[in-house]
């Protein structure tokens, strides 16, 4: 191990750099391009005159919410934001670490602009000195297309030069919790903040900030351009919009899937290619480990947001992973307990105790289902951040659905 023991600050960082610019760049829409088809031509009219309260007013006749996970509407967001006093901030969650979920890397290997646009048309709305862009170090196709149409930006002058600070995570799933991203940001461990105060009142560095994922700002922009019926124009089994699905597991063919939001696992399944040859479906898990299991007999779900919290789920950042007849859900729900146990930030006894606890009773032949049941009320009850707090889904849909297997 002589080369470790001899690498220096300098040579990391020269082979970090390397390893990021001989990244394989796919073929995505550069500057020049995405400004031959209107590009800008929203933000900057905005800029030259626009009310900030009707974009508001667009984002939430199209339905938007976060598609970070949480859901939250838009434009509230907006807001919320500009009733606290300047200078303010603009955070972008761009640590897409979530299990199954690749939709916001699909979107910036594409077409990047569309969301760099939605990010200065919210950075302009709500007046924001300064943007912090977090983004998953994991991509490094995605931050060299960044540093690369970022630095076009500045050239052009649509943005002055640092006005967009590119932030790289390093790896910690739990950065992807608004607060602990915040944290991250300032330099410091990436820990979940108790609420309030919200982080639109005291976010990074103690000022008001607004906080949207990748997708979202995808959307706003679309929405500044297309109008709000990019997204309301779609109806299905009574939901309306658009959902980007990213499909894993036993399907023909993985993939992300832009689909109705009222769309079920039936009709997900269909569009990436019905299950794979020798698989019969079994489970699914609707919206990463969070949303644990839900069996094959609830396909008629829309998974959407909200239709699944009165089935201890939810749909969250719409990872979907198709299980089959060869997977147990017992071993994938142990899994998921797992990842939450490595992932878990520590700093609250429920969930750093917890996890482990109920990993070690997951392994036993037979669950003490009692005793999960109140091991998972505690963590339920008494976690600080929604890692703890849904970390016990998995185990309940499983107690519930697939009994035999425990
Ligand atoms: Fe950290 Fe888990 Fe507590 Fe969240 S619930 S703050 S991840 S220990």
């Amino acid at each position: 191990h002589n080369h470790i023991d001899h690498a220096t600050p300098e040579k990391v960082q020269a082979a970090i750099v390397a390893q990021d610019t001989h990244a394989q760049l796919p073929d995505y829409e550069p500057y020049q391009s995405y400004m031959n088809t209107g590009g800008y031509e929203a933000l900057l009219s905005l800029r030259a005159g626009g009310d900030w309260g009707a974009v508001q007013e667009q984002l939430l006749e199209a339905g938007l919410r976060g598609f970070g996970g949480a859901g939250f509407p838009s434009g509230k967001k907006w807001g919320f934001v500009r009733a606290n006093p300047g200078p303010r901030y603009l955070a972008v969650n761009g640590d897409e670490g979530e299990p199954g979920t690749f939709k916001d890397r699909w979107y910036l290997e594409r077409t990047p602009h569309l969301f760099l646009e939605g990010m200065l048309i919210a950075a302009w709305a709500v007046e924001a000195e300064k943007v912090f862009l977090y983004m998953r170090d994991e991509y490094p196709a995605v931050l060299e297309i960044l540093r690369r149409e970022i630095a076009a930006l500045e050239n052009a002058g649509v943005i002055a030069p640092g006005y967009v600070d590119l932030r790289r995570g390093a790896g910690a799933y739990i950065c992807g919790e608004e607060s602990a991203m915040i944290e991250s940001i300032e330099g410091k461990r990436g820990l979940p903040r108790h609420r309030p105060p919200y982080v639109a009142q005291v976010g990074v560095f103690g000022r008001p900030t607004l906080v949207h994922n990748i997708e979202t700002l995808h959307w706003i922009a679309r929405i500044c351009r297309e109008g709000p019926q990019v997204l309301n124009a779609t109806e299905k089994n009574g939901r309306k919009g658009l959902r980007s699905y990213s499909v894993s597991g036993r399907v023909a063919e993985p993939g992300m899937y832009v689909l109705p939001a009222g769309s079920t696992i039936t009709d997900i399944t269909a569009a990436a290619g019905g299950m794979a040859e020798g698989h019969v479906f079994k489970a699914y898990q609707p919206g990463g480990p969070s949303s644990g299991l839900l069996p094959a007999s609830m396909n008629d779900l829309p998974l959407d947001f909200d239709t699944l919290q009165p089935h201890g789920s939810f749909i969250g950042s719409a990872a979907v992973v198709v299980l089959s007849e060869h997977d147990s859900a017992r071993a994938a729900a142990l899994n998921m307990l797992r990842f939450f146990e490595d992932e878990s930030c520590g700093q609250c006894t429920p969930c750093r105790v917890g996890c482990e606890k109920a990993v070690k009773l997951m392994q036993e032949d037979r669950w003490d289902q009692g005793l999960l049941e109140e091991l998972s009320t505690a963590m339920v009850d008494a976690s600080i951040c929604g890692l703890g707090q849904a970390a016990p889904n998995p185990i309940r849909l499983v107690m519930k659905h697939f009994p035999d297997e425990i």
